[in-house]
């Protein structure tokens, strides 16, 4: 199978060259030239199988060149004794027609692990696959949840080092204190003087320096990322929304066929684009319901077929999603209008002037497969509130998502069986959490978890619970122009 990119269209390269790659030299993204085609049989054998087996049939697929006996290996590294439950993402029942994907049940609480405990060790195993003997050097510029969750992944994973940098004064104290102590042989962790688009266009003009590639390039190192646009992060995410489906089925809530629709708390676009993968490969669902917060460039989208983020930027109690350009709505406009010159045509609109504006019949066709929705903050508190008194505890992102799907279904005066996926624990979200269930408190850093758990009787997950007693391994910080040599001296 060829990968190509958004942007050209023809050609193409192999999965482990998209995934070594991360993106297109067009600045396009990768995606498969065709979508591997599933049937019924197909969904009823994963039925009967555990999450890692469902993961080797599905990243298969798509993986040609890694074998059956190759992906299990990986698949069994990356979702064991790692993730708090042997579902590795369990399927929760909240009544009769709505149940929870759990995808935080990972090492640092985020669904963020659910690509990134996989794809350092696709990574991996593509550069060996494509001849590469030097170490790749991962650098990330991260908001919170990507930079822990990277660390996580990589962390003495061989022929690899990582550096995350994150914005000194821009991260929660969990956030913060969960990197700040980071084990590992291989990793690094400095703070930024900035914010995070500081941080962002510090890495960036990092990988555009050829003068310093050159210099690692002596020393045995080549940077590369790991960041939501590679394919290695997205085709991991494919198999919970297989996995949900068979668990629903395993339930007795429905059979092989029937269709469900999933509500997914988006920023990105990466999570519920794997969603719509799935469907097109065969997967029986009906629609996703796209659920943003106030920065609802996304729902505009759906309901007028333009793409503006010309707007003011709202900072929100689910800080995941604040995003105005979601990078993976390309590869989902490529996938349906089949043409990358209207693609790069868009994209090209949408770094000149921020808006672009989609044909009514491509809409359509986008249309029949999604709905858009917002919740404000105070709403996904309010929501919060509500399932708590019901008897289940959810997370700041989670609850936009909660919170969207019930007024659609009040607007639409019934409810299609639905699945919201959620995708952080509680214990990361503490303080807002607690607002939001009534018992607000002036704790800070791991007296929020306790206050949590005082409040509503559940446990944090032990990876934060453990936080308090570990001992902090990064405290340093740097100036903006002096990221590169920081750098420079990790890798030395
Ligand atoms: C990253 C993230 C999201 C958004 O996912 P996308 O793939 O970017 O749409 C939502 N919730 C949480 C907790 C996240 O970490």
């Amino acid at each position: 199978m060829k990968y190509v990119s958004t942007r050209e269209g023809r050609g193409g390269v192999t999965a482990s060259q998209a995934i070594v790659r991360g993106i297109a030299p067009d600045g396009g993204l990768y995606v498969p030239a065709e979508i591997p085609r599933i049937d019924a049989a197909f969904i009823e054998s994963l039925c009967g199988m555990g999450y890692r087996e469902r993961a080797v049939k599905i990243l298969g697929l798509y993986l040609e060149e890694f074998t059956e006996e190759e992906l299990a290996e990986i698949a069994q590294a990356s979702y064991g004794a790692n993730f708090d439950d042997p579902a590795v993402a369990p399927l929760r029942v909240l009544d009769d027609d709505t149940a929870i994907l759990e995808l935080w049940h990972g090492p640092t609480s985020a669904f963020k692990d659910m690509a990134l405990q996989i794809m350092p060790r696709l990574l991996t195993a593509s550069l060996r696959k494509n001849g590469e003997s030097r170490t790749a050097s991962i650098l990330v510029a991260t908001s919170g949840d990507t930079g822990k969750a990277a660390l996580e992944g990589f962390r003495d994973v061989p022929g690899t080092r990582i550096m995350v940098f994150y914005p000194r004064d821009g991260v929660s104290q969990i956030q913060k204190l969960q990197m700040a102590t980071q084990e590992g042989g291989n990793v690094n962790v400095v703070a930024v003087n900035g914010n995070f688009d500081d941080c962002q266009t510090g890495v960036k003009n990092i990988f555009a320096d050829a003068g310093f590639a050159k210099t690692l390039d002596e020393r045995g190192y080549f940077l590369s990322s790991a960041n939501s646009i590679n394919w290695g992060r997205l085709v991991p995410q494919i198999v919970y929304y297989f996995s949900a489906y068979c668990d629903w089925v395993n339930l007795g809530r429905a059979a092989v066929g029937d269709p469900i629709d999933f509500c997914v708390p988006t920023g990105n676009f990466g999570n519920i684009l794997a969603g719509w993968f799935a469907k097109r490969m065969g997967l029986p669902v009906r629609r996703f319901l796209c659920a943003s917060n106030d920065n609802n460039v996304l729902t505009d989208f759906f309901n007028t077929g333009v793409y503006d983020r010309n707007r003011p930027f709202y900072l929100t109690g689910s800080p995941s999603m604040d995003i105005l350009v979601s990078s993976n709505l390309e590869r989902l406009l490529y996938c349906v209008t089949g043409d990358a010159a209207f693609v790069a045509d868009c994209m090209k609109k949408l770094s000149a002037e921020g808006r672009y504006e989609v044909p009514a019949d491509v809409m359509a066709a986008i249309r029949a497969d999604f709905d858009g929705g917002f919740a404000p903050d105070a709403a996904s508190r309010e929501e919060i509130g509500r399932r708590f008194r019901e008897g289940y505890l959810m997370d700041t992102h989670t609850a936009v998502a909660s919170r969207v799907l019930r007024d659609q279904r009040a607007a639409a005066g019934g409810s299609a069986p639905c699945v919201i996926v959620s995708t952080a624990s509680p214990f990361k979200f503490g303080a807002a959490v607690l607002e939001a269930i009534g018992s607000p408190t002036d704790e800070t850093g791991p007296a929020l978890m306790d206050a949590l758990t005082a409040a509503t009787g559940v446990n944090a997950p032990a990876p934060l619970a453990a936080l308090a007693g570990k001992p902090v391994r990064f405290e340093r910080w740097v100036e903006i122009p002096d990221m590169e040599n920081a750098v420079s001296a990790f890798l030395a």
